[in-house]
């Protein structure tokens, strides 16, 4: 297998997801150069971090992390607009891996029950062919030992026919509802909820409200990327 791998590599040499070089082979995803250059926000508490933070007052949320900042023009901006329009779920496992490792021995995740993703609206899901934070939580699930299950919540356009908060809403960037599937899967669990990009946190929110419908839920957040 090794031998028909390199050989294939001759002929399609693997880029750098970044700089476009070509990689060696012991990198992955992208070169070590970049890999060197990803602005990681080494937050090592979970409480009382920025991100944390960031949705006091909103919802109830255990601990919430990310790996990296995201930043204008910024290497983690190419790197997830290439995850979720150009193709390339390798990025998400790339992410997964990294931030498994770290976390593998984290004992604040101790109390997880199971990890779900921010889910896309099945008309997106097909036009992509992916969600582009299951690699993600493949890999997560995988070092943290907890089952990753995608189908938790749903996602929902909300009508066109809706009134006056509907519209607000919109404006807002909440143009998308979430429904929690069965309420009595999340009932007395600890979420571990994920995605790829906290910018104002709202997705992340409406998804927190939904789950919290159900009795006694405790949501944690993790994500690939958190804007500064
Ligand atoms: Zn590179």
């Amino acid at each position: 297998m090794k031998v028909l791998k390199d050989l294939f590599r001759l002929f399609y040499p693997e880029l750098c997801a970044n700089c476009e070089n070509q990689l060696t082979k012991n990198e992955n995803v992208i070169c070590t150069f970049c890999r060197h250059d990803l602005p990681l926000t080494n937050f090592k508490d979970y409480s009382e971090n920025k991100i944390s933070k960031s949705f006091y007052g909103r919802i109830n949320v255990e601990k919430a992390n990310s790996l990296l900042f995201y930043r204008k023009e910024g290497i983690t901006k190419k790197l997830i607009h290439k995850l979720k329009y150009k193709g390339n779920e390798e990025i998400g496992s790339f992410f997964g891996n990294w931030l498994g490792e770290i976390l593998k021995e984290n004992k604040e995740l101790s109390t997880i029950d199971f990890i779900i993703p921010v889910p896309l609206h099945h008309k997106k899901l097909k036009q992509r062919g992916y969600n582009q934070v299951s690699k993600f939580g493949e890999r997560l699930s995988f070092y943290l030992k907890k089952p990753f299950v995608e189908d938790v919540l749903e996602r929902n356009f909300t009508s066109k026919t809706q009134t006056f908060k509907a519209r607000f809403e919109r404006f807002n960037n909440i143009d998308t509802k979430f429904q929690l599937k069965d309420i009595s899967t999340v009932k007395n669990k600890h979420i571990l909820l994920i995605d790829d990009v906290i910018t104002t946190g709202a997705t992340l929110e409406a998804c927190a409200k939904e789950l919290q419908k159900s009795e006694n839920v405790k949501v944690s957040i993790l994500t690939m990327a958190y804007t500064e």
